[in-house]
């Protein structure tokens, strides 16, 4: 068992969150963007009602183009970034977008997870499975408005935090995969070389293309990894 842990090829999960661990896509409902007014107004304290009105209205509208898109994907193209749309929406309002305040509109525009949505089947024991092989797993995502306190909520909403060790968003690295910066912030917590990490994914693009495996569903990915660190 020692040799085993000293000879351990494998320190880290780097997991893909959209089409992996939960649906890619999700219907946006009305309550959204009231609870998105509810959260601007508790992120703006010292505005004035009507003004806060106002720029939720603003920030509403004009991000409706990208819900729509994301309900149909999570892999959207993403043409404006969230904290540019929302110091844009920030400047229409003739009030100062300093980067505290662009932060604090994006969480509140971050829909929180619904209480419908459940995990991928096996998500959760894969997590399980990555942690019962003696590895760390790390969230790799791209994302709109989420960064990774937004996720943690999500995934204690889901049950799924115990199983997750560190959470990294294109939203904090300031680069959507495939551009390695979601992954450079990964490994430098992981502590290990790219050779001692895997990335478990479902987009071709960014996720899959240097895999070493392709299973069809999270069991047999969760195999796959044992059967990995069993021939090492
Ligand atoms: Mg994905």
């Amino acid at each position: 068992m020692i040799r085993r842990n000293l000879k351990r090829a494998l320190d880290a999960a780097l997991i893909d969150v959209g089409g992996t661990l939960w649906p890619n896509s999700w219907p946006f409902r009305e309550t959204d963007a009231l609870g998105r007014r509810e959260r601007i107004a508790a992120a703006m304290p010292a505005m004035e009602p009507e003004a806060v009105e106002a720029l939720a209205d603003d920030l509403i509208s004009s991000s409706r183009p990208g819900d729509e898109a994301r309900s149909i994907s999570t892999e959207m193209e993403i043409v404006v970034k969230a904290e540019v749309l929302i110091a844009n929406s920030l400047a229409r309002q003739g009030l100062p977008a300093d980067p505290q305040t662009v932060m604090r509109l994006r969480r509140a525009m971050s829909i929180p997870i619904s209480d419908r949505m459940k995990p991928l089947p096996g998500a959760q024991e894969l997590l399980a499975e990555i942690h019962a092989l003696g590895m760390r797993t790390a969230i790799a995502s791209n994302t709109y408005w989420r960064d990774a306190e937004s996720y943690w909520d999500d995934f204690r909403l889901l049950g799924l935090a115990g199983d997750i060790d560190a959470i990294f968003t294109s939203v904090d690295a300031g680069h959507l995969k495939p551009h390695p910066a979601v992954f450079e912030m990964a490994l430098r917590w992981a502590g290990c070389t790219p050779d001692r990490c895997v990335v478990i994914g479902n987009r071709e693009e960014n996720d899959i293309a240097p895999a070493l495996v392709i299973a069809p569903d999270l069991w047999a990915c969760a195999k796959a990894l044992r059967a990995m660190l069993d021939s090492d």
